[in-house]
């Protein structure tokens, strides 16, 4: 694809109210990108299109986002953002007992920095270079901030990370080694996604950015797009929620699927998005049948990456699971270290805790009976957990080489 597009206009889920630039609307929730569906506008150009089969599963090969370039309101850019996405999603089913249910992973720790992030910073970048910034930046000390300056790096853009001011060593190595600007920020860190947005000069790709959502969205592309190549759809889609970013792309997903025809708008596949219960604040407000989330005090969790006690997409998470059937629940530490243990021995797969809350989730709900043991479900393994360090449980057995044909005799023979 050739040319610089246009940008898109802004729309309000909620509200329906439009507007040209700017992550929130006037009524106080995010907005998203007005692109696609039935709804008029046409980023792509291509005004021949009408409503209802503007959008239909692309013909070319290519397994990276850029497939669905239709629904993106960017230019393909240089750099790892023109790989991102295309990531394996296959059935794990010596899972199969443990969740209750046939199960599917889609491995976005495929993706160049490891998350799923790197789908939406591709778009956030692509947006930069088409708008001739030279300047990205994001608030994050996780995987948002290696993703953003990898793809910045890559692109040839500057690239400005706000940190908290006691932000580990650890992981300032693991974001500096893309040498962004790292800046320490003291004081309320949670009050720095709102203050970034009016910062002079740079273009904040924050956790639910409307660009940000725009390329996230891709993940459940992909997964629905694989099943409607067998002629299916998934039953459910699970996902961790910290900020509701990419609970919010993937219901953008459905939504746009549904607009398209591509889902039967009976039978969508139900959305699940899973919390840590030490920092658990949309589920909460789902338990509460509330349609606001209430920020809580939250505690320590071994799900560092989704802990998040303010999420400024809660409200559109929760729109996304009464709308689809689904709910967002949570599950404890010890639920989540098992299930992340389940991940590495019976699918080979090092995943974050903030990931395994998937699976975790996964069984808490087919032995509430809310998931059929027939039922295909998809849990999105976002991270990688080659990041962490842990310890080991017991050290493995020493043998001296003369003694090793035996010793291996009496193992394999059990
Ligand atoms: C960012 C992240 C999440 C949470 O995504 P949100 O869009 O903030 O809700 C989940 N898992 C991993 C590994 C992440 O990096
Ligand atoms: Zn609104």
């Amino acid at each position: 694809m050739t040319g610089t597009k246009t940008p898109p206009t802004r729309v309000c889920y909620r509200c329906g109210r439009e507007a040209a630039t700017g992550a929130r609307c006037s009524c106080g929730e995010p907005l998203w990108l007005k692109i696609d569906g039935t709804d008029g506008v046409d980023a792509t150009g291509r005004a021949d299109r009408t409503d209802a089969t503007r959008f239909s599963w692309p013909e070319t090969s290519g397994s990276s986002i850029w497939r669905y370039r239709d629904l993106l309101p960017v230019s393909r850019p240089p750099g790892i953002g023109s790989v991102v996405g295309g990531t394996p999603l296959f059935r794990t089913p010596r899972l199969d007992d443990y969740a209750g249910c046939e199960l599917r992973v889609k491995d976005e720790s495929a993706n160049p920095t490891g998350s799923f992030k790197d789908r939406g910073s591709a778009v956030g970048v692509a947006r930069a270079l088409d708008a001739g910034d030279d300047w990205v930046g994001t608030v994050s000390h996780g995987n948002m901030a290696m993703s953003t300056a990898a793809t910045a790096a890559s692109a040839g853009l500057n690239c400005l990370v706000l940190v908290p001011d006691d932000i580990p060593t650890e992981r300032l190595t693991h974001i500096a080694r893309y040498d962004p600007t790292l800046v320490r920020v003291e004081g309320d860190y949670g009050r720095l996604y709102d203050v970034s947005l009016d910062l002079p000069g740079v273009r904040f790709v924050n956790s639910d950015a409307p660009l940000r959502v725009a390329g996230q969205k891709t993940t459940a592309l992909e997964i629905c797009e694989a099943f409607a190549d067998e002629g299916r759809t998934p039953d459910a889609i699970v996902a961790p929620v910290s900020s509701g970013g990419h609970a919010s792309a993937i219901w953008k997903a459905v939504c746009e699927l549904r607009d398209a025809n591509l889902l039967n708008a009976e039978s969508l596949p139900r959305l699940y998005f899973v919390q840590a219960a030490a920092c658990d604040p949309i589920a909460e407000a789902f338990r509460n049948g509330a349609d606001r989330v209430t920020p809580v005090d939250g505690g320590e969790t071994v799900a560092y990456s989704i802990a998040n006690a303010s999420p400024p997409s809660g409200n559109r998470v929760l729109a996304a699971v009464r709308d689809t059937g689904g709910a967002v629940l949570s599950v404890a530490d010890d639920a989540i270290l098992d299930a992340k243990r389940q991940l590495a021995r019976r699918a080979g797969l090092c995943v974050e805790p903030a990931s395994a809350t998937t699976l975790a989730g996964i069984r808490h709900l087919s032995t509430a009976g809310k998931i059929d043991p027939e039922e295909s479900v998809v849990a999105i393994a976002t991270g990688t957990g080659f990041r962490e360090r842990s310890p080991l449980a017991e050290t493995p057995e020493s043998v001296p080489i003369g003694d090793l044909p035996e010793r291996v005799a009496s193992l394999v023979s059990g």
